[in-house]
Parts: C-alpha cells; structure tokens; sequence
C-alpha cells in the first residue's frame, strides 16, 4: 500500500493537492477536517461537540479522531492506499495510527510536510474564508490561534517520522501544478 501523511500547517494547500494525488496515485482522501465538517452539517453528537473545538481554532480531543479516522480505515479494505490530510496532529494520533496501520498489515509510506511562510498562511486562510464561507477562516485571530496550535502541537509530528526516516520537506510556496509536481517527484522515488 501507498499510505502518505500530507502535512502541513493550516492553509498550507493539503486539500488542493490531496485531490490530485489521489486521482493520479488512486488513494482515498481521508481529512479529517472534511470528515469532522460533514459531522457538523448531519448534527450528529460528534459534530456537535467537535464544533466548539473547531469555532475556537483548538484541536478536537485525540480519541474522538482516532476512533473516527480507524472507521474510515475499516470502511475502505480494498484500498490501495491513502493519503491522511490533517491527520495525525499530535504525537499521539501519529502513534495511534502506527499501531492501527501495523495491526491491519501495513505501514506509512512517508510524510510530505508543505512548508509556507505564515504571513502567506494567513492571507490565503483569509481568502478562502471569503469564497468558502468557512467560519474558521473568517476571523484573523481564530486563524492566529489555529497557526499556533499547529506550531505547538502539531509541528512535532514531523520529528516522529523524521526519526523513522520517513519525512520529506516540500516548498509549498509557488503554483498549484508546480508544487503537485514536487510531490510527485518526491513519491516517484518511493514506489
Ligand atoms: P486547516 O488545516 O486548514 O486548519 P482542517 O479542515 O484540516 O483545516 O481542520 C479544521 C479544524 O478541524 C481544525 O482547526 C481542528 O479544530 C479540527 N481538526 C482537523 N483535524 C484534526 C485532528 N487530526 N485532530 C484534532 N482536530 C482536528
């Protein structure tokens, strides 16, 4: 299997280019975000309570997502792979997801982690709160909290698997179709 963590702070373009790489490599696109969105808009309780993380910019509590997330592993057998976009966000979800993965006989491929520079971060997050609507892009200091978070708790994913030599810093700065080439590049070499 081809299983990619697509890393990167918020606004970094993990969704934009999830959508190619799976066309061309045949993954399935597991966000989180978007899994956690649709609970939102059905009501269900885990939507409800997610949300009150998501308007504050916090990060939803670690066992409700790694239950979430194994559902959709299980749901999905026939997989030739996925890419996991927003997904792990803490140590703890990335240990969790080793273990899950290592009982159903596989492992992760490797993490493409986007590198944007903030003041980039925020202007795009801005922009696309005024397209999509989406409340959590709307208000600068939500946006504000949500790059700390990830700097605090998220960025150190990246340690967790630079230590099992699986990371892989991509520019996400410049086009679409240029970045998507570098990440192809990069799983090119992989498989
Ligand atoms: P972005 O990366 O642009 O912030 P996402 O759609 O990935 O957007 O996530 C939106 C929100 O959903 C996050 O701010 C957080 O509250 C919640 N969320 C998404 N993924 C996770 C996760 N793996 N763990 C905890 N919370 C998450």
């Amino acid at each position: 299997m081809l299983n990619i963590v697509l890393f990167g702070p918020p606004g970094a373009g993990k969704g934009t280019q999830a959508e190619k790489l799976l066309k061309k490599y045949e993954l399935i696109h597991l966000s989180t975000g978007d899994i956690l969105r649709g609970e939102i808009c059905a009501e269900t309780p885990l939507g409800i309570e997610a949300k009150k993380s998501m308007d504050k910019g916090e990060l939803v509590a670690d066992e409700v997502v790694i239950a979430m997330m194994e559902a959709k592993i299980d749901a999905n057998k026939e997989a030739k792979g996925f890419i996991f976009d927003g997904f792990p966000r803490t140590t703890a979800q990335a240990e969790a997801l080793g273990e899950m993965l290592h009982e159903k006989g596989t492992n992760i491929t490797c993490m493409l982690a986007l590198f944007v520079d903030d003041d980039e971060l925020i202007k795009r997050l801005l922009l696309r709160g005024k397209d999509s609507g989406r409340a959590d892009d709307q208000d600068q200091s939500v946006i504000e909290n949500r790059i700390s978070v990830y700097n605090k708790e998220t960025a150190p994913v990246i340690d967790f698997y630079d230590t099992q030599n699986k990371y892989i810093s991509i520019d996400g700065v410049g086009s679409i179709d240029e970045i998507f080439a570098r990440l192809c590049v990069a799983i090119d070499q992989l498989i």
